[in-house]
């Protein structure tokens, strides 16, 4: 069934009042009539089962939706050149991502534009519809590494590509005592750039409460190592050897 993202706003007495953007979107692109049936979803977890009506929608009925993890995932991500960044955007909606922080790090090369943000947000919007996500993660507006950094979290880990860190799969704490508690627990991995990180800013971050991991012996891209990093974790949350998965 077709899906689109709504905002909360647009939902009123049981009614979802359709931008003239999405009227186009469902009349003209999916070609649905008056009758057909959609999901709509509000992007923060919430799915109903909605009823083409004119230019407006009936909601049916609310949906369960399985998808989410069991923690919220905030990927702290020096940025990359060029527009690499959109790649690890999709890859790491698709795989759970909560919030992405793309931060400038002494080693970045570029400042984004304001356009960017507004473009990797669609690019999550769409890459969460497809990976059937009720849930559309948070890109943040980029900001200086130092600012990303916070010890408010249960567990963050930076990822350095040289030296002796265990490896972040040996470091994941009490992943089976994490239940499903509405991704309460936080999980915070910090990537860098192409340069890799400086010694002050392992520093900075280890000051403030990060532990230094590796993702293996072999000196991956920055657009690979995120996705390698949060497929770990997942795959941790979603281990069928934690009983209380389901
Ligand atoms: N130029 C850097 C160097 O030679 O050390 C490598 C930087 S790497 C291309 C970009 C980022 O990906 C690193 O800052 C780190 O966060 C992450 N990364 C890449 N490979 C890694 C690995 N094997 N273990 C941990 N982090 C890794």
């Amino acid at each position: 069934m077709q899906r689109i993202a709504i905002a909360p706003s647009q939902l009123q007495q049981g009614q979802i009042l359709l931008t003239p953007q999405q009227q186009h979107y469902l009349g003209r692109v999916l070609r649905l009539r008056t009758g057909d049936r959609f999901i709509a979803m509000d992007g923060m977890g919430q799915w109903w089962l909605a009823q083409l009506e004119g230019d407006n929608a009936q909601v049916l009925e609310p949906m369960v939706v399985q998808t989410e993890l069991r923690a919220t995932i905030t990927l702290i991500l020096a940025l990359p050149k060029g527009n690499t960044f959109d790649d690890v955007v999709r890859c790491c909606t698709e795989l759970g991502v909560a919030i992405i922080a793309p931060v400038m790090s002494e080693r970045t090369l570029l400042k984004p534009s304001p356009q960017k943000l507004e473009r990797w947000q669609r690019i999550a919007q769409e890459a969460a519809e497809q990976s059937e996500r009720s849930f559309v993660p948070t890109i943040l507006e980029p900001v200086s590494f130092s600012t990303a950094l916070s010890s408010a979290n249960d567990q963050q880990y930076i990822c350095v590509a040289r030296g002796n860190s265990p490896h972040l799969r040996d470091c994941l704490q009490d992943i089976g005592q994490i239940t499903n508690d509405n991704g309460q627990r936080t999980i915070v991995i910090a990537v860098g750039p192409e340069g890799g990180w400086t010694q002050k800013e392992v520093e900075c971050a280890t000051d403030a409460g990060f532990q230094t991991v590796s993702l293996g012996r072999r000196i991956l891209r920055a657009v690979t190592a995120p996705i390698v990093a949060l497929s770990i974790v997942v795959a941790e949350l979603e281990s069928e050897k934690f009983g209380n998965y389901k």
